[in-house]
């Protein structure tokens, strides 16, 4: 676009990358005000994945946030078409999720409820209507249609240009065929982003190079685990059916029918079908070569016969119309399909956004978070299913190649909630895994690493069947939690995040990162991390070790973020920092014997005067130097024992041995959640997370309000006008249990969501946590909770369903 004369040595933001990511970036940058931001393409613009896409729009997608940020793409079409001049080749159709079971009905159902709070219009039509609405389909078979009028198609290459002339019209600069070719970071932070034309000093990086973000991503450094899949999609000749149709201008719908794995839309006087197949050809394992320019691959139709038939089946006309074009084009994945967006941790100023596999659905939520973490320091809603540190060094490119593949062939499979997915298991495993297994350990993975969710009695019985309901799990748990609170279970806690912080200035650079009291040496206490807007960035549990040293114990899923927030924010001196969840692993005993099991297991003195609740020392258990804080997160008496990793086993063989005839009981993490709900305590990445304030959550009961903290001046300003909703324990009337994000209502209004829940094995309940109006969140409120399409009656209670006064944990 520009001459050479006017290629710019500096900029606020260099965007490596032309493609529809690369160009919605340098669009919020720019409207949202750092105007000095220069896109470079190595060709024209859309070379890459972006110009052969089949361009089809809708709002569903696993995450919530997600579902809304794509109702916010959707909607910014026509603001960029205004913007720019450049038409974006929008056909606002509407479309429509077709179920042909039961168990697809059911998954629409929630989506339906999910839609409800995320402010979207989705709404169930008959079958009969969808017909009406899209004549080729053939009604038989189907049991429901789910309605979205957002849904429709765009033209790929339009849309790219339209988001890369509306920037430039906020005062941003492209520049086409410029290849980046190095990326230098000087000692300021600053890169210097090396190109034939030039090299821009640039205070920040952004990596959208969609095929080649492996590439761009090595010349920094960084090694994504992305990977670029094959995938077909084909256009058929002219169908007299809809050309008689556009007479009139009538365009048919979009369309999603899961079990035929087969989306499919209008293409001018035809209709264009694609589908995901089921074995993955991942495409280029080595690298994306650079002189790939606008090429198609080698179609194979084979791959997809199986899913043609089908297709024909459903969609008549298709079989009956000749194919004019068949499209095979790669595009990338991430390793569970969604976004790898933010500041890459362990770098500073280079921030991601690849992995982008459905860019004309997400792209514009992808620019429009990007732009503002970059600008304002975070995004406006929590995008943690996009966050590059949902990842850490487990996520290597191999892993990558095959959790990616797994995803292409899983993107219109079911995935149950009960169900973990089977490739790419054992990335990482602590000492015990063979050990749990062997005992009946049906094992989940969460950060990479194995732990188990619950035990079988038999391990030829240790499996999931999937499903949305009560699970084979049930009456397991339910004996696990019997366990623990009638005598003593024991649970594996390795895959919590522990953070280290050390040094002369430690305790005060923790007083201003934590909102809580810190706590003297020798105790533990509960903060609240929060981001400078007052939104939660963290709920850490502290442990002062001495006056200069502690250890952070919080999520596992986040441990990467908190890193990245840590390091962000750690002074220049005085202060050492790390991530030591792979450093020290453990166990949690729980219940009322909990105490008797661990006085034979160390010499120590731990009588409930000696060893008060939140102490902690150094000491010795089952013969292995560990560090033992009395702690519950099951609501009884309760101790967490970590030590180095190869003490691990040694511990829990001394644990099992000492503990046998007190009814000792091996736990999973299913049991815990169903302990923690009796006591309505949030957790970290469902009940509690950015999306949310202290006030909101209630965590704002361990704030000190003495002291400076980061985002104090955002909490006092809630704590004066108050939070806009709180967070509800609930109790259900209905025989199937939450699982998340169910939209809760009252009087047919929709007033809340739901966080967590489950069953509440001990007090025999079906429980939900979530967030409500305020003004509702008062004891014995009447609500009603949409699970599985039908508004299911419930109630909020405001004391813990167990042990309220808290003897048991603290006796
Ligand atoms: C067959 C097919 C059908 C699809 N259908 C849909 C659909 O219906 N709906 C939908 O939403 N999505 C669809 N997609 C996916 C969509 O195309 C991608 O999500 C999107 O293109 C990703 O855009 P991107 O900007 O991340 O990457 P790309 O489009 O790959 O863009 C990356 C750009 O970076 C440039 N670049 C790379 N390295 C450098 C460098 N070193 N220096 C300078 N420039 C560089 C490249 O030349 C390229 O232009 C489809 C994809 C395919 C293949």
């Amino acid at each position: 676009m520009s001459t050479e004369s006017q290629f710019p040595q500096r900029a606020r933001v260099v965007v490596i990358g032309g493609g529809v990511v690369g160009c919605s970036i340098l669009f919020h940058l720019a409207k949202f005000g750092w105007k000095d931001s220069v896109l470079l393409e190595r060709d024209e613009l859309t070379s890459g994945s972006s110009w052969h896409a089949a361009g089809q729009i809708h709002t569903i997608s696993s995450d919530p946030n997600i579902s809304r940020l794509q109702g916010y793409t959707i909607n910014l079409y026509n603001e960029i078409e205004a913007t720019s001049g450049h038409s974006v080749g929008m056909h606002n159709t509407g479309g429509f999720y077709l179920a042909s079971n039961e168990v697809w009905h059911d998954y629409l159902k929630r989506e339906r409820s999910k839609a409800r709070y995320m402010g979207l219009d989705q709404e169930f039509i008959s079958v009969e209507e969808a017909a009406r609405r899209h004549p080729l389909i053939d009604p038989r078979h189907y049991i429901a249609a789910l309605w979205d009028p957002l849904d429709g198609d765009v033209d790929p290459s339009g849309v790219c240009y339209a988001y890369a002339k509306s920037a430039r019209v906020h005062g941003a600069q492209y520049f086409t065929h410029t290849l980046v070719i190095e990326t230098r970071q000087r000692k300021d932070g600053s890169w210097d982003v090396v190109t034939p034309k030039g090299t821009i000093n640039a205070e920040h990086v952004v990596n959208a190079a969609g095929l080649w973000a492996r590439e761009a991503g090595r010349m920094s450094g960084v090694h994504l685990p992305v990977q670029p899949m094959e995938h077909h999609y084909l256009i058929t000749e002219e169908i007299p059916e809809i050309a008689e149709r556009m007479k009139s201008g009538e365009r048919l719908p979009a369309g999603i029918d899961y079990e035929a794995n087969i989306y499919f839309r209008q293409e001018r006087n035809g209709m264009l079908l694609g589908t995901y197949e089921p074995k993955a050809t991942p495409w280029k394992v080595g690298g994306t070569p650079m002189d790939f320019g606008h090429e198609l691959l080698q179609p194979d139709l084979d791959r997809i016969a199986d899913r043609l038939e089908l297709a024909f089946g459903r969609i008549p006309a298709l079989g009956r119309a000749g194919i004019k074009t068949v499209v095979n084009g790669p595009f990338t994945f991430g390793p569970d399909g969604n976004p790898m967006i933010g500041p890459v941790p362990s770098l500073t100023n280079y921030w991601a956004a690849v992995g982008v596999m459905a860019g004309f659905c997400q792209a514009g939520g992808v620019g429009k978070c990007l732009a503002e973490w970059m600008i304002e320091g975070e995004p406006e809603i929590d995008v943690r299913a996009m966050d590059i540190a949902r990842f850490g060094d487990f996520a290597t490119p191999d892993w990558g190649t095959v959790k990616s593949s797994e995803n292409y062939e899983r993107r219109f499979v079911m995935t149950f909630p009960n169900e973990t997915l089977p490739k790419g298991r054992r990335q990482k495993t602590t000492a015990l895994y063979d050990r749990l297994v062997a005992k009946g350990a049906v094992m989940g993975v969460s950060f990479g690493l194995e732990h188990a969710l619950w035990f079988a009695k038999d391990p030829a019985d240790a499996h999931e069947d999937p499903t949305f309901a009560r699970n084979r799990s049930h009456s397991y748990v339910a004996a696990e939690v019997a366990a623990v609170r009638g005598a003593v279970g024991m649970i594996e806690i390795a895959n919590f995040g522990k953070h280290h912080v050390e040094g002369s200035g430690a305790r005060a650079w923790l007083d201003r990162l934590l909102a809580g009291r810190l706590p003297k040496p020798g105790r533990v206490a509960l903060s609240p991390m929060l981001s400078p807007k007052g939104r939660l960035a963290g709920d850490l549990t502290v442990s002062c070790l001495a006056e200069d040293r502690f250890l952070l114990l919080g999520s596992g899923t986040a441990q990467e973020m908190h890193r990245r927030w840590f390091q962000a924010n750690l002074p220049a001196q005085g202060v050492t920092y790390a991530n030591v969840s792979d450093a020290l692993h453990g166990v949690a005993l729980s219940g009322p014997r909990a105490r008797d099991l661990l006085a034979r297991v160390t010499r120590d003195d731990v009588s409930a005067n000696a060893m008060r609740f939140r102490d902690l020392r150094d000491t010795f258990v089952c013969g292995v130097p560990v560090t033992l804080l009395r702690l519950s997160f099951s609501g009884e008496l309760g101790f967490e024992i970590y030590c180095s990793p190869q003490y691990l086993m040694r511990l829990w063989e001394g644990l099992e041995e000492a503990g046998a005839d007190l009814g000792l009981q091996p736990y999973g993490a299913r049991t815990l959640m169903s302990l923690r709900l009796e006591k309505g305590w949030g957790v970290w990445g469902m009940d509690f997370r950015p999306d949310y304030t202290a006030a909101m959550s209630g965590l704002d009961a361990f704030i000190d309000w003495d002291k400076d903290f980061i985002g104090k001046a955002a909490a006092v300003a809630e704590r004066a006008a108050g939070p806009k909703d709180r967070l509800v324990t609930m109790l259900i009337d209905t025989g199937l249990d939450v699982v998340g994000d169910e939209a809760i209502l009252q009087d047919g209004l929709c007033v809340g969501h739901v966080t967590s829940g489950g069953y509440a094995h001990h007090a025999g309940a079906s429980v939900a946590m979530g967030y409500v109006r305020a003004d509702l969140a008062a004891d014995g409120m009447a609500l009603q909770v949409e699970i599985d399409g039908r508004m299911r009656q419930s109630r909020v209670i405001s004391t813990p369903l167990h042990d309220p006064s808290g003897i048991r944990m603290r006796g």
